[in-house]
């Protein structure tokens, strides 16, 4: 045979090779999913480094060459890799929190008709800490001005010090929920603990779990059987797959109402309270079908950057901004350096107004 024959003869072979392995590695891979399946259902770990490293000693053994061990393992640990990255896609496509293949927004309804998600742009604001009727009044009365139809007003503030103002506790929510009656809007407030939600039901219409609460499961899991809307803040040290896990906690339990509040992270810079992570909100959209909020007030932790960050929020396709504010910041009783002067809301309300974002979807 001639050289040029016994090269394509030889390439025939490997040709016919490739597509064994390629059975081969199919096949094991649709095996590889059935146990991922299977350990899915038992709850227990999909990765197993110990069961890895058993497979790659045994080829070790039976390994005849010309490859050296170490080229084998190299490849086979390649294998286990994809592997693993197929459990994983598996498991997650089972997640109530992701966004299916072609599943639209979620749109959460409220009482009175109003809409988070789903195309709007809802601006959640009010008070940091409910501290007096007219406090809450004034701010009421503001929000009204510009149509706004979600305000907050906590009655527990989770202070770092023990000794700061910690919140009026039910009197509080009963200011707010009158003032909230007065203006026909909905009103959200901060839980802290589960055995807060009979009485909580009575005041508020959206539960709102803050930053320190992210991974508190059992409050998660409680907020699950109540058909109550839940806004879910991000811990300042959690990822956005953390964040996505805690929703599913909520979720899992019957409670689809889910809205995610970005409200920013744990970094090295100083000149801010915390980093806005804008990036989360696309992140969050290409991820998930619920709402997302940015939270441009403890981000910050300043007021002087509120409409900047306000026209940030509005452009990075988020759902709605949340914002505080307070009819004489300075003498807050909670957050005074971040809430705003009644006029720089009135200014980020007009710098969202005359905000146009093109909503066409973007073909890159
Ligand atoms: C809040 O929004 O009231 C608050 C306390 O913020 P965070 O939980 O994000 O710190
Ligand atoms: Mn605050």
């Amino acid at each position: 045979m001639s050289t040029p024959d016994r090269v394509s003869e030889l390439r025939t072979q490997i040709d016919g090779i490739n597509t064994q392995l390629l059975e081969l590695l199919n096949k094991r891979a649709s095996l590889a999913s059935e146990i991922g399946k299977i350990q899915a259902s038992l709850g227990s770990q999909i990765y197993d480094p110990v069961r890895e490293g058993e497979m790659l000693t045994s080829l070790e053994m039976v390994n005849k060459g010309p490859f050296s061990n170490e080229t084998i393992k190299t490849l086979f640990k390649e294998i286990f890799k994809a592997t693993l990255a197929l459990e994983e896609k598996q498991a997650s496509s089972k997640m109530l929190v992701n966004r299916k293949p072609d599943q639209k927004d979620t749109a959460i309804v409220l009482q009175d008709g109003t809409q988070i998600g789903g195309g709007t742009f809802q601006v959640i604001a009010g008070a940091c800490a409910i501290e007096s009727y007219d406090q809450m009044d004034a701010v009421g009365e503001l929000l009204n001005e510009f149509g706004i139809k979600i305000m907050r007003g906590m009655a527990w503030k989770p202070r770092t010090s023990p000794y700061e103002f910690q919140g009026l506790g039910e009197p509080g929510l009963k200011i707010a929920r009158q003032v909230a009656d007065k203006y026909g809007m909905q009103i959200t407030c901060e839980i802290m603990d589960q055995s807060q939600i009979p009485m909580m039901s009575d005041y508020v219409d959206i539960f709102w779990v803050g930053a320190r609460n992210m991974q508190n499961s059992f409050l998660l899991r409680a907020l699950g059987k109540i058909p109550q809307p839940i806004i879910l803040k991000r811990g300042f040290g959690n990822n956005i797959k953390e964040w996505l896990s805690s929703a599913e906690y909520i979720i899992s339990g019957g409670n689809t109402n889910v809205i995610f509040m970005e409200r920013g992270i744990r970094t090295f810079e100083t000149e801010t309270r915390n980093t806005l992570d804008i990036s989360a909100v696309p992140v969050l959209k290409t991820q998930s079908h619920l709402p997302v909020i940015v939270d441009i007030s403890h981000s910050a932790g300043r007021r002087d950057i509120a409409v900047p960050l306000a026209r940030v929020a509005k452009a990075s396709g988020a759902d709605g901004m949340m914002v505080e504010v307070h009819p004489n910041p300075p003498v807050a009783m909670s957050d005074a350096k971040q809430q705003l002067y009644f006029d720089q809301f009135r200014a980020v309300m007009k710098a969202l107004k005359n905000l146009h974002i093109d909503t066409e979807p973007e073909t890159v």
